[in-house]
This record gives C-alpha cells, structure tokens and sequence, in this order.
C-alpha cells in the first residue's frame, strides 16, 4: 500500500505543483484528492486541469460547490465569498463541469474519503474537537477516514477499548484500531506553518508531510488579480 493524499488546494498551483513533484520523487503513482480545489487563490483552472489528470479519487469541498451554486455561499465569509464571485468569472464552463462530476465522498479498499465530516458531509461540519472525532467514527465503519476542511493536519486513532489518540506527525496503524486523518491544506495552511501539506500512507505508516513552495510567486499573482490583502497576506504566516 503506498499512496498520497492531498486536500484543500484552493486554486494555488505552485503549491500543488510542489506536492506533486515531492510526490513524484517519491514514486507514488496513487494520489487521492479530498476537494476544494478552487477558492482563495489565483489559479482555479491550472488547479482543476492538473488534480484531473493527476489524480485516482476526486471529491468536490465546500468551495467547488460555492463557485457551481450549489451550497448556499451567504455564511462564508467576505472574503472566501469574494474569492468564490470571482472564481465563477474565470472558471472555464469546461472546468465546472469537471468540477460538477466530483462526489463529495467516496469509499475505497476499507477506506473512506471526505471533505468535510462521514456525518452529514453536505452540511460541511468540521472536526475539530475529540468529541467530535467521537461523533464521527459512529458514521463510518471503515478501518481509515480521510478528510480535510479545516486546513489543520492531524491523525486520530480510535483504539479497541474506545480510547482516542492524536498524532500530529506520523503513527503506524495498529490492527483493530481505525484512523481519523486530516490531510491538512496544500494551497493554505491554517495551522502556523506556511509550507504545503499532505499525507502519505505506506503500509502501516500514515505521515503528514511538508512541502516548501514559491509562496512569494502565488502572493505576487493575487495582488495582480486584485485578489484580498488578507488572502495575500495569510499565505506566509499560515493562517
Ligand atoms: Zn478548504
């Protein structure tokens, strides 16, 4: 077993261009994609084009399914609304309809892959409290999750007795145990470390992984697409 996941790329190609080669000098073939691959950023068609050529599962976040009109885009916040306006502009009809065919779940080989929780993944929840992750493996009997969402990279194992363990960089899985694993975000990280982020499992071995990139490129292309300073500015402080 040896695979990639990746999530949150947020129309920031340099930073999924990063992941990808790292991926690549790796020698891995399989790479699983948790959704939004728009939003935030300032590339949304380079984005869609590459996650479609490159990867074997593809989910729709809660961005993609703004930018389709499909989700109710009011309790987003200016800025992510901006970002979603302005993405529905320039997005070819070609890439919505890309966009349009991913699912928002998908289960594979005793795993299940999501964007934002197993409950309910339509009403974009976010797990990020213990209890939470309690809640949320009563919604999915498979040995591993996969999600993303909140841009906060994490592993939580649920052991036999019930006990929940959290991992912020690697574990090795434990028979009888099953895996919460956040992917983080490759296009923006919100947990202080501005580097790409995704995860890699081979064999028993789940590992979050770091990507530096051209955060200073992608910044430069936002403000030349009058894209918000705050958006800009959170690329380097990983916020
Ligand atoms: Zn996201």
């Amino acid at each position: 077993m040896l695979f990639a996941v990746i999530s949150d790329v947020h129309s920031n190609f340099d930073a999924l261009d990063a992941v990808l080669k790292d991926i690549g000098r790796k020698k891995i073939i399989d790479i699983f994609f948790l959704g939004d691959s728009v939003g935030y950023g300032p590339d949304p068609n380079e984005c869609v084009e590459m996650l479609s050529e490159t990867c074997q599962i593809l989910l729709a976040g809660n961005h993609d399914w703004g930018v389709l009109g499909l989700t109710n885009i009011s309790y987003f916040n200016e800025y992510a609304r901006f970002t979603i306006e302005w993405t529905r502009k320039v997005l070819t009809e070609k890439n919505k309809n890309m966009l349009e065919s991913f699912p928002l779940k998908k289960e594979f080989n005793d795993m299940l892959f999501v964007h934002s929780t197993p409950k309910e993944p339509e009403e974009w929840h976010y797990l990020f409290t213990l209890w939470d992750a309690e809640i949320n493996f009563r919604y999915f009997d498979n040995k591993l999750c996969f999600l993303g969402h909140s841009h906060q990279p994490f592993i939580i194992e649920r052991v036999p007795s019930g006990e929940l363990v959290t991992y912020r960089g690697k574990t090795r899985m434990k028979d009888g145990s099953r895996y919460i694993v956040n992917a983080g975000s490759v296009g923006q990280p919100r947990d202080g470390d501005p580097r790409a982020c995704y995860v890699i499992v081979e064999d028993k071995d789940i590992q979050i992984n770091r990507v530096p990139y051209d955060i200073e490129t992608v910044q430069n292309k936002m403000r030349k697409k009058n894209l918000p300073d705050l958006l800009v500015e959170r690329l380097s402080e990983g916020r």
